[in-house]
């Protein structure tokens, strides 16, 4: 049953980090779940824009959200849609930077406290993991555009290198310090790259703990900012929020689909996942809203999970 889930969850959600679907051997099945999950987005996505969801969005409330968007690893990987290409983050960057809706985790901070306007549409860069290619392809792109990004390492991942499935390897303290100078906010992404709501509290708070701690420590300064490996529904609860908190984080980040609105809590916002493979129409509808649908998918996946979860025979 678990494996059934983390299978499932692997083609809708980035892999873990152990992970990959470019190894799992089964190209054909890879392919066809690849074309008919772009189908479904790009259905979603047009689909909103088609029917007008997107301009009426626009119209009763321009100004008045902000999105924070998902990127995981850079490079030409096929069919890998965690694996960004260079010259699509380039255009992605470009288009925002010329119309000014690239902000900071400041202005998304004093824009949900509804302190400060921000331009229509506005989007925040976040980056997971902790992989190499964020300084050897997307930093390049961030710098040249001036992008105020934020990037969620697992600190207990930072110089393991690369491990046997592992897409890529993960960067050394010394590259991430390097990242973090050109300008780039460093994160906590949990201390390893575990579903904080499937440990006991105490284990979750000590991922929250150890890697704040050890990035204070090689870093010089704690992280304010937190986002959930996974961050699925089945990844966080009421209880990890408030722990987190307490820990000393000031904004966590989960991954379900939506736009952060002035008077959003600060421990739990939302974000858009960015995928491989899509055009640049694609990438700025979901910047518009267009794939804020997608979060009746996780929680769909969720509420099978939970079914499953029920069902499942004692042991
Ligand atoms: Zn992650």
């Amino acid at each position: 049953m678990r494996r059934r889930r983390d299978r499932y969850a692997g083609f809708l959600y980035p892999a873990r980090p152990a992970q990959s679907l470019a190894k799992r051997g089964d190209a054909d099945l890879d392919r066809r779940r690849w074309i008919a999950k772009k189908v479904a987005r790009a259905a979603l996505a047009f689909g909103a824009w088609g029917t007008g969801a997107v301009a009426l969005r626009a119209r009763l409330g321009a100004g008045a959200r902000v999105r924070a968007l998902t990127y995981h690893r850079f490079g030409d990987l096929p069919r890998d849609p965690w694996c960004v290409p260079q010259r699509d983050f380039d255009a992605q960057m470009r288009s925002l930077a010329r119309a000014g809706r690239l902000v900071s985790l400041d202005d998304v901070l004093a824009f949900a406290a509804g302190r400060r306007a921000l331009a229509p549409d506005a989007v925040l860069v976040t980056i997971d993991d902790g992989y190499r290619s964020v300084l050897d392809v997307a930093l390049p792109v961030l710098r040249e555009h001036g992008v105020p990004a934020v990037f969620f390492v697992s600190a207990g991942c930072i110089g393991s290198g690369v491990g046997p499935d592992a897409p890529e390897p993960f960067l050394a303290w010394d590259e991430l310090a390097r990242v973090r100078d050109a300008g780039v906010e460093i994160g906590s992404h949990a201390f390893d790259h575990v579903s904080l709501g499937r440990l006991s509290l105490g284990d979750a708070r000590a991922q929250a703990e150890r890697s704040r701690a050890l990035l204070a420590e090689r870093l010089g300064a704690p992280p304010r900012a937190f986002a959930y490996p996974f961050g699925t529904r089945a990844d966080f609860n009421e209880a990890t929020e408030r722990m987190l908190t307490e820990v000393g984080y000031e904004v966590v980040f989960n991954a379900l689909h939506g736009a952060i609105r002035p008077g959003a809590a600060a421990g739990s916002l939302p974000r858009v996942k960015v995928e491989a493979g899509e055009s640049l129409r694609m990438f700025e509808l979901s910047c518009r809203g267009a794939m804020d649908g997608w979060r009746v998918v996780d929680e769909l996946l969720w509420r099978m999970q939970q079914v499953r979860a029920e069902t499942r025979a004692p042991s």
